[in-house]
């Protein structure tokens, strides 16, 4: 990392840069309002510091240990930037004052059944729709979603998506499974999902970074917290730090039934929103994989900071053709986000971990 001198001028900043892009790696330039920070990206043990250091402008040039340096608040704090990303989606704030509610469909099924439910989440208190175009099951005897059967339908599909996000004022989010399938859905949705899944796919993950949509990034149910941060570094690199973190829940220990699809990893919310500056909500939903504990465990989620949630909501969730054992219904979603938003009001904003 690279803290130029608060007068230093652009000429010397851009020299630095060449410098750096000389020895083979690139450079994140962070503009604060009284330095310029440039975070190397690559092998960093190709490059000297005593030389950098010597370069004109360059008021330090130090080497940061950490796998995660361009998320880092460290790297915000240096470069005066806020230690609070707040990742302005339309008129959505995420990560911003208040609790941000993602609601909607495991599966977009049908047209019919996609406005039935945006304008039911949308009156219980969400502020943007999910739904899965492309879904990754674990069968593939399974619903696929409406996008696996052809790119007509998905496009077909996409647009009901962005339709309805339209009438019902709220932004869309929906996955994109592989590389392939970024541009197509990048063109209707505001937010990009990243699977639990596909959290290692670097490739993916700088393609959706590229297309410069804010990222919905969720954990891998096996992976450490300090990979997951590692790998949303790579969208950082790209120069896209609008991501927002997603715990969904990891694997459950132990032998014999575990009663919850995952586990619930309450602190890594705040041990996230301590590491980095990027917002972090939880999806309760894949996380219990039952609907009876989606409630407890959106209050506790609330309880330990996080900024909002992505949660599964149906219409006739008995019916639903995807993941029916964990959603809930809107007049349930509703319950849920006022006594979510009560909690968070005690509790106030505790993205500094407290
Ligand atoms: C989803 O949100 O539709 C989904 C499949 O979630 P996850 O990647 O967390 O399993
Ligand atoms: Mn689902």
């Amino acid at each position: 990392m690279i803290i130029m001198k608060s007068d230093a001028t652009s000429t010397q900043i851009k020299a630095v840069i060449k410098d750096i892009e000389s020895h083979g790696l690139r450079a994140d330039v962070s503009r604060g309002d009284f330095r310029t920070i440039i975070g190397l990206i690559g092998d960093e043990r190709k490059i000297s510091f005593d030389h950098l250091a010597m370069l004109p402008g360059v008021k330090e040039a130090r080497m940061v240990e950490t796998p995660y340096k361009l998320i880092s608040r460290e790297y915000a704090r240096l470069a005066g930037e806020s230690e609070h990303r707040v990742i302005k989606v339309g008129d959505v704030e995420i990560g911003g004052d208040e609790l941000v509610f993602i609601a909607g469909p495991c599966a977009v099924e049908s047209k019919a059944q996609l406005f039935k439910i945006a304008e039911g989440v949308k009156k219980a208190g969400a502020h943007a729709l999910r739904g899965g175009i492309f879904k990754p099951r674990s069968s593939v005897h399974s619903f696929q979603g409406l996008g696996a059967a052809g790119e007509d339908e998905a496009n077909e599909a996409l647009s009901w998506f962005r339709e309805a996000g339209d009438k019902f004022e709220m932004p869309v989010v929906t996955e994109v499974r592989g590389e392939s399938q970024v541009d197509l859905v990048a063109k209707y949705v505001d937010i990009i999902q990243i699977g639990a899944r596909n959290m290692y796919d670097q490739d993916l993950l700088v393609k959706a970074a590229r297309t410069g949509k804010p990222i919905l990034y969720k954990r891998h149910f096996g992976a450490g917290i300090e990979e997951f941060l590692s790998f949303a570094e790579y969208m950082v690199a790209e120069d896209n730090k609008d991501i927002i973190l997603c715990e969904r829940g990891i694997l459950p220990l132990g032998k014999g039934k575990s009663y919850t699809r995952y586990t619930l990893d309450l602190a890594a919310v705040p041990v996230l929103q301590k590491e980095t500056y990027l917002p972090v909500i939880i999806d309760p939903s894949h996380a219990a994989g039952r609907r009876d504990l989606i409630f407890s465990l959106s209050c506790a989620g609330v309880a330990v900071g996080a900024c909002g949630m992505i949660v599964e909501v149906h219409n006739n969730p008995v019916e639903a053709l995807v993941d029916s054992q964990q959603q809930i219904t809107p007049d349930e979603f509703k319950e849920l986000v006022t006594v979510c938003n009560k909690i968070h009001k005690i509790i106030g904003n505790r993205r500094n971990g407290g």
